[in-house]
């Protein structure tokens, strides 16, 4: 493995999301490279760094279990109870925690509770999974910079090809880019962060040339040729611009998805 090949699967790593076999392979070349040793120190300071500087909301204690309980049917962690009046409910912490755990709720709910796909392709599966981890805090952003400019140099360092970020007619006064290196059926591609209409859409870039056939229903919309996917609840939509394949997950509409996608500014 080189150096290249080991940078750009750190990511991954650093968020467990890596086969045993990947795994083994990028230790062997940290082990043996001080210069990735030390990309990788950076990369865990940064992720600390934006860690403490945007919290994840506090989940109130029994909550992710109960919500798991909900829409999956296993059985209950035993909780021990307590009476009397809950005094932590006046704080405002609290409030902001409950806030973040209905977050978390609707997003499991889509999650666990929609309908499935038969079959799904890798591609569909991996850009559902990698969005929805996101909004859980399971998957970390890497970085969050001031603009698309930055944030597209940010992945020249990381990947292999030029990503080219479309500038959505839609996607609102987003003052911070946020992006990470993630794997889409086993591909390497930027993540990246939109909030639209108060919902937050990850689009993912990855280079057409690996997905030769992109899955889905094929729709076109405003003389784009889109590929449309449902998985678990998400729309994960996909089309091409030259070199480059693209695709959009969110629990919007498809004709939303396709509306928010085309509207690219002039
Ligand atoms: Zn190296």
């Amino acid at each position: 493995m080189e150096c290249r090949d080991a940078r750009e699967y750190l990511s991954a790593s650093i968020d467990g999301a890596l086969t045993p076999e990947e795994q083994e392979r990028v230790e062997g070349h940290l082990s043996a490279c001080e210069r990735c040793s030390d990309f990788l120190a950076l990369e865990l300071k940064t992720k600390r760094l934006l860690r403490q500087r945007l919290p994840p909301p506090p989940v109130p204690s029994g909550l992710r279990e109960r919500i798991v309980q909900a829409v999956t049917g296993a059985e209950p962690v035993k909780a021990t109870r307590r009476w009397g009046f809950p005094m932590w409910l006046l704080r405002p912490a609290p409030i902001l925690a409950i806030a973040g755990a209905f977050v978390l709720l609707f997003a499991l709910m889509i999650f666990y509770a929609g309908p499935r796909s038969t079959e799904a392709s890798p591609f569909v599966k991996d850009s559902v999974d990698g969005h929805v981890k996101c909004l859980l805090g399971e998957y970390t952003m890497e970085v969050k910079l001031a603009s698309p400019d930055e944030l597209a140099r940010w992945f020249q360092e990381r990947l292999r090809f030029t990503v080219r970020l479309p500038q959505f007619a839609h996607q609102g006064q987003t003052e911070l880019w946020e992006g990470r290196v993630s794997l889409m059926g086993g591909v390497q591609s930027a993540q990246v962060f939109y909030r639209w209409r108060g919902k937050t859409l990850s689009l993912f870039v990855l280079s057409a040339e690996k997905m030769p056939l992109m899955p889905g229903e094929e729709r076109v919309w405003r003389r784009r040729t889109f590929h449309v996917n449902h998985h678990r609840g998400y729309t994960s939509l996909m089309w091409r611009d030259g070199d480059l394949a693209y695709c959009l997950v969110s629990d919007l509409t498809p004709e939303e998805v396709m509306a928010f996608a085309s509207e690219e500014r002039a």
